[in-house]
């Protein structure tokens, strides 16, 4: 099983952007007849509509059978707060995100969105209350405007340019020559990975989701960019509860929480100050990556 998600995985890093790479995932598995990790329990229920608390009780998690990649999770993130993970490569803060959108199923333990049981309910109805974004953001062939209301397809125009506004994207669109009606292709050859970015953010705004997972992206990006890209994030994030693979330091001195995570455990956890304050792993992380960007 894990030959096989190994290429999945990979695809998903391509297929990025929010519910597109969950669509493309299902669409993957339908055109499989092997039985894959996750599916739907017979008895199943629909996800209600979420608030957006999501909560790690006791969750132990490995890809293999009787592997331990991740032990005895727990963890409690409000409606609306934002969560950034960090720590080393390999520490587990891709499996964390990928247990929230139940790609695998933990082993034991479980999580919860609102007090409900995540195994219990139907993938459909819990992925399409997710927005998830993975390291650079996907765009395919068509115009601007296609592409961010790929987020949303009963979009009027008006709402994909309120969006686009919101997220600070709506400039540099209207400096390209047909503005949202310029063409892109797949590659997104025409746009840097700071401009692709925002339209992932204009896209994800569009779903609405109130869970979003972000593992965000760590190519250079120009300073002006940057500063759009904060303030781009800071607006898709209210309202909603985050959890970003944070690399940006304005995403992580944002965070409400932030988790380190070692070989598969918690750390430490707490606002930047809280965990400045500790000076322990955080804090090494921060003044060995960090400090000379203050
Ligand atoms: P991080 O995101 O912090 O870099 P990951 O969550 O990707 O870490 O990985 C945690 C551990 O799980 C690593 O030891 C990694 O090799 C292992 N792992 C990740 N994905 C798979 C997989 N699909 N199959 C088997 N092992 C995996």
């Amino acid at each position: 099983i894990g030959r096989f998600w190994a290429p999945i995985n990979t695809l998903a890093g391509f297929y990025n952007s929010l519910l597109t790479a969950i669509s493309y995932l299902e669409r993957i598995f339908e055109t499989i007849d092997e039985p894959v990790g996750v599916r739907d329990e017979p008895d199943a229920i629909p996800m209600p509509e979420v608030a957006g608390e999501v909560k790690f009780s006791h969750v132990s998690f490995g890809y293999e059978p009787g592997q331990k990649i991740l032990e005895d999770i727990n963890f409690t993130a409000e409606p609306g707060e934002t969560y950034a993970i960090v720590g080393p490569t390999g520490a587990g803060k891709s499996t964390i995100v990928n247990l929230i959108s139940r790609f695998y199923n933990v082993d034991s333990g479980k999580i919860t969105i609102d007090g409900i049981d995540i195994s219990k309910v139907t993938l459909h109805s819990l992925r399409t209350q997710m927005g998830i974004m993975m390291q650079d953001s996907f765009i395919f062939a068509g115009t601007i405007m296609d592409n961010i209301r790929y987020g949303n397809r009963s979009a009027t125009d008006e709402e994909v340019i309120r969006a686009a506004k919101t997220v600070c994207a709506h400039d540099f669109i209207m400096e390209m020559e047909n503005g949202y009606k310029t063409q892109v292709n797949e590659r997104g050859s025409r746009l840097s990975a700071g401009q692709r970015q925002l339209i992932s953010f204009a896209r994800a705004l569009l779903a609405d989701p109130k869970i979003l997972i972000l593992d965000e992206a760590t190519s250079s990006i120009d300073t002006e960019t940057e500063l759009l890209l904060q303030k781009g994030l800071n607006e898709l994030l209210k309202g909603r509860t985050s959890f970003i693979i944070a690399h940006r330091l304005s995403t992580i001195k944002n965070a409400d929480c932030i988790l380190y995570v070692d070989k598969g455990d918690i750390l430490e956890r707490g606002n930047h100050d809280a965990l400045m304050e500790q000076k322990g792993e955080y804090y090494k992380l921060y003044m060995s990556q960090y400090d000379f960007l203050k």
